[in-house]
């Protein structure tokens, strides 16, 4: 399988070279060149596969040859017995038609560990057989920054480096990252918010000289196609329980930087029985104003009780808007030139397209406390205001024929602030973590300042 650009200026790679590198050299983002095409027939002989074996076959057509079957059986393996619950991504029911996926049985407790666990093993693999070292180098809105430390410390050939907004994420996201050990790991807490840090994250990698030699970053945002394509498995496993291919399932998910409903877009085209799929977001709404209403302009960002999609622009909507052009690069490079200066709209036909496929729905914090005290109300379940955003946005667009999925993004523990807001009391730390506030924590309080980043970053790698 190769990859291409979205701005249509770059070779064809490999899956080797897209996983070690983050944006293609013109800018774009990568994706598959093809995508596999699943019969029903396949699709149902998935049915009775653990989770693990169903990774392996999701997964395998997008990587080839390129690593052995054996090998990345092995990785895959790996990789999810971090988990504590045996059914790695268990499915429960809310009410009525309305499911939960729980994805925040990982180490981190959000679904980031789906693809950061597998991510970091792919990267040491790779890195082992090349014999080479890489510098790591990701911004976090809170849930991204933890997972990639966990997934990705044990390598001895990377040097991790992750950018949070400073007093901007959760006390508990701020303490599962700064509290990892290892002489390879670095945390920054830059003043500025989450688009100013990826912002530093983009200019540094589109100018890598500061590096020492022979070094490259790798990017561990969901710009790095790893990380879509292990997201992709659980919306395959979810629908087998609910009976695909026999039966049509819809999707709601909570949705920040559109990596993770972007995977769920690809699982539909890979022939996945989806009806639809809801973009549920929080006041930081330009995707829903999208979708609803055909406008894409950037506001002011809003800080909301769900941090992790306290997102201005979404990075990987630049995948989704490459086909909604029917792959034309010229007029995507166009379309994304204007953005920022105007407010942009699609065609009528390709508007059309889209709502074919998606709805969406933005949830305020009241009402994300709101229906975080009704859930619990109703079933004794405790929601993380993310998830509560992506119940919310399926109540709002769900049909009465067709279950509904929402993908529970993160556990409650993590987030406080809104359960307490919400009248509830606080959610224990599963056991792994109950001393997390005990640990020392280390991070280095930087200016938004791309010069000092990067200098930082030259200063701190291990020779
Ligand atoms: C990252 C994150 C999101 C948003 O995911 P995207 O892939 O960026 O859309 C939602 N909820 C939680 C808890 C997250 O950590």
């Amino acid at each position: 399988m190769k990859y291409i650009s979205t701005r249509g200026k770059c070779s064809p790679q490999t899956f080797e070279e897209v996983l070690l590198t983050g944006l293609a050299p013109d800018g774009g983002l990568f994706v598959p060149e093809s995508l596999p095409e699943l019969s029903c027939d396949e699709i149902r002989s998935y049915q009775s596969l653990s989770y693990p074996e169903l990774a392996l076959k999701i997964i395998s057509p997008f990587i080839g040859n390129e690593i052995p079957a054996g090998a990345l059986q092995v990785i895959i393996e790996e990789s999810y017995r971090e988990f504590d619950h045996p059914d790695i991504a268990p499915l429960s029911r809310l009410v009525g038609n309305e499911w939960i996926l729980e994805l925040y049985h990982g180490p981190t407790l959000a679904f980031k560990d789906f693809a950061l666990q597998v991510l970091g093993r792919l990267l040491d693999y790779v890195l082992t057989k090349k014999e080479q070292r890489v510098v790591i180098l990701g911004a976090t809105s809170g849930d991204t920054g933890s997972a990639a430390l966990e997934g990705c410390r044990h390598s001895d050939h990377v040097d991790i480096f992750i950018l949070h907004p400073y007093k901007r994420v959760s006390d508990v996201q701020r303490k599962q990252m700064t509290t990892v050990p290892g002489d390879n790991v670095f945390n920054l807490a830059i003043e500025g918010n989450f688009d100013d840090c990826q912002r530093i994250v983009k200019a540094a990698f589109t100018d890598q000289a500061f590096l020492p030699e022979h070094r490259q970053l790798v990017a561990v945002n969901s710009i790095n196609w790893a990380r879509i394509l292990m997201q992709i498995v659980y919306y395959f496993s979810a629908a087998l329980k609910l009976g695909a291919p026999d039966r049509q399932v819809s999707f709601s998910v909570p949705t920040g930087n559109f990596g993770d409903v972007f995977a769920g877009y690809l699982a539909k085209r890979m022939g996945l029985p989806v009806d639809r799929l809801v973009v549920a977001t929080n006041q930081n709404d330009i995707l829903h104003r999208f979708i609803s209403a055909n406008e894409y302009s950037t506001t002011n960002l809003s800080k909301t009780f769900s941090p992790s999609m306290d997102i201005l622009v979404s990075s990987n909507f630049e995948r989704y808007l490459f086909d909604l052009f029917d792959l034309d690069a010229i007029a995507l490079s166009d379309f994304m030139n204007r953005f920022g200066k105007e407010t942009l709209s699609v065609s009528e036909q390709q508007w059309q397209r889209v709502k074919d496929w998606f709805d969406s729905a933005s949830v305020d914090d009241d009402t994300t406390c709101e229906i975080i005290a009704e859930v619990f109300k109703e079933s004794g379940r405790l929601l993380d205001p993310h998830t509560a955003v992506g119940v919310k946005a399926a109540r709002i667009c769900k049909d009465d024929q067709t279950p509904i999925i929402t993908l529970a993004t993160a556990h409650p523990a993590k987030f406080s602030d809104a359960i307490a807001a919400a009248g509830l009391a606080l959610p224990e730390l599963p056991k792994h973590l109950t001393d997390l506030f005990e640990r020392e924590e280390r991070y280095t309080v930087m200016p938004n300042e791309i010069t000092e980043i990067t200098n930082f970053i030259k200063n701190n790698c291990r020779p």
